[in-house]
């Protein structure tokens, strides 16, 4: 991460050609460690969350010569899923060999950094941000990006976490092929499993929907389901039966037993840590960054991208985000010096 000079260049640098000749050179070098440390912690621009958006902004950045530090925990939040989809020259590959093909790319920019570790919290220091990791370090940067992602809350049933991302799916356009035409239900209520239920009737016909308890749907919309031959059961769920995360049944409450290949859900979710209430940035009432069309959020000179501040969770509209971000970013710093 440090930059290293020689003699001459670091006299040059500290202003000391006039008295050089005198000065030790473990001055120097300790001199050195501390303006080598200063410029450590100092960027052009932060990105916090390096999955799919922060790389795409630092790529972006990178390669407009700013100098950026990512500072990234490792917990993407489609580590659980055997294969990712819909994602243009990835389609089918591992999340992991996807987001090490764009580590690797977006690294070799000189200036980019990443840094493994988890940030705590950020506040404005003069004209900086200053952010503050959990092992205690901080960093100084003229500008933020957040791409944190959105932490997933699992609803309390057994096998829901086990098969999730596997046979448990959140988007028929990442996992709906490859169960095309599968016995499929629906766990979702009210206007959410009505939405869900006329979107996956495209991929199959073979479709129940799991209210989980007295069922919201308004009486419109169970005529409607009913007429396309899907099903409501509104017995609790008691578990899913699975076989090491691949669905084979759902047991309700009322001791009857569906068998099903997969499952369409979409679990509540928070946002990750302390990090944009520390900042300031507002959430819509969905419980998104609130971001304009340039990825602004509502706190000067920070940015969002990704799924924290979008509904379309995808790692095609992670990496647009995220490269607008970068840009925008980019932009706003050649706005402030030229
Ligand atoms: C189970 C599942 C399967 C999916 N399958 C597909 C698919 O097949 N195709 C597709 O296009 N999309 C898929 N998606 C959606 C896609 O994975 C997301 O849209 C994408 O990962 C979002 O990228 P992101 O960078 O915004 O967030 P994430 O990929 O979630 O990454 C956020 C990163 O920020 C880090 N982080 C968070 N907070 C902090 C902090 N305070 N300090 C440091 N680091 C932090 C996290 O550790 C993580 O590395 C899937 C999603 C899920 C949940």
């Amino acid at each position: 991460m440090h930059q290293t000079y020689n003699r001459r260049e670091l006299i040059k640098l500290l202003g000391l050609g006039a008295v050089s000749v005198v000065v030790p050179f473990n001055i120097l070098e300790s001199k050195q460690r501390n303006m080598e440390d200063r410029l450590s912690r100092e960027w052009d621009v932060i990105v916090v969350g390096g999955s799919y958006a922060g790389l795409s902004a630092a790529m972006a950045l990178g390669r407009a010569l700013r100098r950026v530090l990512i500072i990234d925990n490792g917990q993407p939040c489609n580590r659980h899923t055997p294969h990712s989809h819909n994602f243009l020259t990835q389609d089918g590959e591992t999340p992991a060999v996807i987001a090490s093909k764009a580590r690797a790319q977006v690294l070799q920019y000189p200036t980019v950094q990443l840094a493994s570790g988890w940030v705590n919290s950020g506040r404005r220091l003069d004209d900086q941000w200053e952010i503050l990791t959990s092992d205690g370090n901080s960093y100084r940067a003229k500008k933020l990006i957040v791409a944190t992602g959105i932490k997933d809350k699992m609803p309390a049933i057994p096998g829901f976490e086990e098969c999730w991302g596997k046979s448990v799916i959140h988007c028929p356009y990442c996992h709906g092929y490859e169960v095309r035409h599968q016995a499929t239900g629906i766990v979702a209520n009210g206007d959410a499993a009505y939405h869900y239920a006329r979107l996956i009737s495209n991929w199959t016909s073979k479709l129940t929907i799991f209210t989980n308890g007295t069922s919201t749907l308004s009486e419109e919309q169970r005529t409607s389901v009913a007429a396309h031959g899907i099903q409501i059961t509104e017995a609790r769920i008691a578990r899913l039966n699975h076989r090491e995360g691949m669905l084979e049944s759902i047991s309700l409450e009322d001791n009857s037993k569906v068998a099903l290949k997969a499952i369409y859900a979409r679990p509540e979710f928070v946002q990750q840590g302390e990090l944009l209430h520390t900042l300031g940035c507002e959430l819509n009432e969905q419980g998104y960054v609130k971001v304009d069309a340039f990825q602004k959020t509502t706190v000067p000179h920070v940015l969002a991208c990704g799924d924290n501040s979008s509904m379309m969770r995808s790692v095609a509209n992670a990496v647009a985000t995220g490269n607008m971000a970068g840009a925008v970013a980019n932009h706003e710093l050649i706005e402030a010096s030229f």
